[in-house]
């Protein structure tokens, strides 16, 4: 009954409560209760009945304070990024509102589960009963499926979506989904591929890349992409170029990060083919080019498991911290030694942000940079103004500005010994209230352009050979996506290989 509000508000939106609809509606309160009843009557028994019904209220007294606040979907891609959350995150996420939901709609229903007394009687008449329960809940459902056939036919086609949003349901059908697509990739060999990558010895210039994964930037609050307030007020003095339709693979950081690295395309990527298959940094590593993987977000979701990576979540890791957290600018400390130390040979840096992390924006920048006020100073994004969101959305905003234009300035100083370039791409984008829509991660086909139109940035020194800045700025407008990330870095340090794929390097 309280768990399913999101689903009910949802379905009232497409079947308002008129006359007509009225039977349909209650009918649907009827299916879904026969639904959890015939679906219990087969797990529950006399030792797993209290451990289920707890289990199934804790974790859906969470799951629907994060459906009812932010409208998301608990698919087996939300499992994901649940399973590789950090604390970090968790706490971003922890408030007032979510508690009461857990003790209202989790703990005190649990303390009477736990305090029912159940009375069993023989194991025949159990039995017996048990059969009884599970036929008069399926001829229940066959009834209301059939009396109002037309009405199922289109919730359970053209509208699809709604079901999502049943609670416990869906969520423990994602969880079936998630684990099974973790065992099928655990016990699949390993795909190594580009063996026979080389950056031929002709050429003679290093390359020094610094690849800066963004988090939930979304192109349209850059002004270089023409937002009319000033978030790039120190790249637009620096010679960059944004793409401005730039598109991402997936709408959460546990989909897109690993598919940014892939050589899969979006049409035929799957987390479970990525984590088996070489990444870009596996083959470019092979190719003799140094590699350092800098984090401040959760981790690299897989990505970096085979090359040195660093930590920057941490006060002990990271030197730039205040009494908020570890700022972005923290992962360029100490990189210049690392440069001087790896004279030899090209260097691929990437640097995963923290950026615009949701919901509390208004952490994710120090106090300098708190331009666009009033800002939300709360997780529950659902309490502010959109322009407060916003304000604050987009003063994180500006705190990546000078975070790109700091990265910028260290290439710089490495101009006469490398060819130097950056490339920023965020990892999805973010909903800020529109459509009641907050954060990211709904399924892509639904997911609205805000969440996979993602800012691109890129940037080059003096020395680089071979690329026409000016001719690329006469593409910034051109379609490109995640997929065109691997074939761009492999065409920038020139490495030769038969899975390069000219068509797809932004550069070529
Ligand atoms: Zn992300």
């Amino acid at each position: 009954m309280f768990a399913n509000l999101r689903f009910f508000s949802n379905v009232i939106e497409v079947y308002p409560i008129t006359l007509q609809n009225l039977a349909f509606l209650t009918s649907i309160v009827i299916l879904l209760t026969s639904v959890f009843i015939f679906l219990l009557s087969l797990v529950c028994y006399k030792y797993t009945i209290k451990p289920i019904l707890i289990l199934i209220f804790l974790i859906s007294s969470a799951t629907s304070y994060f459906m009812d606040s932010y409208n998301v979907i608990i698919n087996d891609t939300m499992i994901q990024n649940l399973v590789r959350t950090d604390v970090g995150e968790v706490n971003d996420l922890l408030n007032l509102k979510l508690m009461l939901y857990i003790i209202f709609l989790g703990i005190i229903p649990s303390i009477f589960v736990y305090k029912a007394k159940i009375k069993y009687t023989t194991l025949k008449q159990e039995l017996l009963s048990r059969i009884k329960l599970i036929l008069i809940s399926i001829a229940i459902m066959a009834l209301v499926l059939i009396s109002f056939g037309n009405f199922y036919a289109s919730f359970f086609r053209e509208h699809k979506l709604l079901r999502f949003y049943t609670n416990p349901t869906y969520y423990i059908y994602s969880t079936g989904i998630y684990i099974n697509g973790f065992f099928k990739s655990a016990s699949t060999p390993r795909k190594h591929i580009a063996l026979d990558i080389k950056i031929p010895s002709t050429d003679k210039h290093s390359k020094l890349m610094i690849l800066v994964v963004g988090e939930a930037a979304r192109a349209d609050r850059f002004s270089l992409n023409g937002y009319s307030r000033e978030t790039n007020p120190l790249l637009k003095k620096l010679d960059v170029i944004s793409f401005s339709n730039f598109w991402s693979c997936g709408t959460s950081t546990a989909y897109s990060l690993p598919c940014m690295f892939s050589i899969y395309n979006r049409s035929n990527y799957s987390n479970a083919k990525a984590q088996n298959t070489d990444n870009l940094l596996d083959i470019l590593q092979r190719a003799g080019v140094n590699i350092l993987w800098r984090d401040n977000n959760s981790d690299s979701k897989g990505v970096a498991l085979r090359v040195p990576y660093q930590r920057f979540k941490a006060p002990h890791q990271n030197p730039i911290c205040d009494e908020v957290e570890c700022r972005d600018e923290g992962m360029l400390v100490g990189l210049q030694s690392y440069i001087n130390e790896h004279k030899q040979g090209d260097i691929l840096i990437v640097l995963h942000q923290m950026g615009n992390h949701g919901p509390a924006y208004y952490k994710r920048y120090p106090p300098a940079f708190e331009k666009f006020t009033p800002t939300c100073k709360s997780n529950q994004l659902e309490t502010c103004s959109k322009k407060e969101i916003e304000n604050a959305y987009d003063n994180a905003i500006l705190y990546t500005d000078y975070f790109l234009s700091k990265v910028i300035e260290l290439l710089k100083q490495n101009d006469s010994q490398f060819e130097t370039a950056m490339f920023y791409i965020s990892d999805h984008g973010e909903s800020l209230g529109e459509n009641g829509l907050y954060l990211h991660g709904l399924p892509y086909f639904i997911a609205p352009d805000i969440q996979k139109h993602v800012a691109a940035i890129m940037w080059f020194g003096k020395n680089v050979e071979g690329i026409n800045v000016n001719l690329l700025k006469q593409k910034i407008n051109q379609k490109y996506s995640h997929d065109n990330i691997f074939h761009t870095v492999l065409g920038f340090m020139k490495a030769q290989t038969a899975v390069y794929d000219k068509k797809m390097d932004i550069l070529h």
